[in-house]
């Protein structure tokens, strides 16, 4: 999916950070819809699926981290790439950001060209190198079209974030990746997250793929970084 054609719901109660926001996405050829609140913003999801949400962390009413954990929890909506906008930098804060199930988080006030870059990395979500693929690892299989994992016949339910990193790993079992490069291939090189990031999402892929039992195959190698088997 290019970035021109996709569908993109800004929540954010600041109009003016708002319209900068919808300036900007539409820029980039993208349809934007807007919304001030929580609750409008889970009353639109469920009318109409967004390719992405922005979405302010402080709103009136229904704040955004609550609506990120309805949303993520809910089978229909959790493959939405949500970006949360924030006011807060400390660290616990982005942290607990990114465990509600957001798929990135960016620091007000943040510079709208790296905000772009960040829509463009999550909107990227096909990639090319193993589309139609059917990739295999012990009892994980990977389907790349469907976009769908299953274990011993277990249906395995990833995030966007967390299949991107299952799939890196899938193509080369063995292969140790560095934290750095775990970010080139699945967030894009031209974005800055910081190795802490990738460390929480393989924490949460982890999880996933040991739901209903069976070997932790996710190596962690010390001073190196992660590998598949
Ligand atoms: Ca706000």
């Amino acid at each position: 999916m290019s970035v021109g054609q996709s569908n993109v719901l800004v929540v954010e109660d600041e109009p003016a950070q708002r319209e900068v926001l919808a300036f900007n996405l539409e820029a980039e050829g993208c349809s934007v819809s807007k919304a001030d609140n929580g609750d409008d913003a889970l009353l639109y999801v469920s009318e109409d699926m967004p390719d992405l949400i922005l979405l302010d962390w402080m709103l009136p009413g229904v704040s955004g981290i609550e609506v990120c954990r309805r949303l993520k929890s809910n089978s229909k909506t959790r493959d939405i790439p949500i970006i949360m906008l924030s006011a807060r930098s400390e660290e616990v804060d982005k942290v607990r950001g990114l465990e509600t199930g957001a798929d990135d988080y960016v620091v007000k006030p943040y510079s709208v060209m790296e905000l772009m870059a960040r829509v463009r990395a999550q909107l990227r979500r096909v990639r090319p190198a193993t589309m139609g693929k059917i990739l295999t690892f012990e009892d994980i299989t990977l389907d790349s079209e469907t976009h769908r994992v299953s274990r011993n016949d277990q249906s395995i339910k990833l995030g966007p974030t967390e299949f991107r990193l299952l799939s890196t790993f899938m193509e080369k079992p063995g292969r140790v990746w560095s934290r750095e490069q775990l970010l080139d291939r699945v967030w894009g090189r031209d974005i800055y997250v910081d190795s802490r990031t990738v460390d929480v999402h393989v924490g949460r892929l982890r999880k996933s793929l040991c739901e209903y039992g069976g070997e932790d195959y996710l190596r962690t190698v010390r001073g190196a970084g992660y590998s598949l088997g």
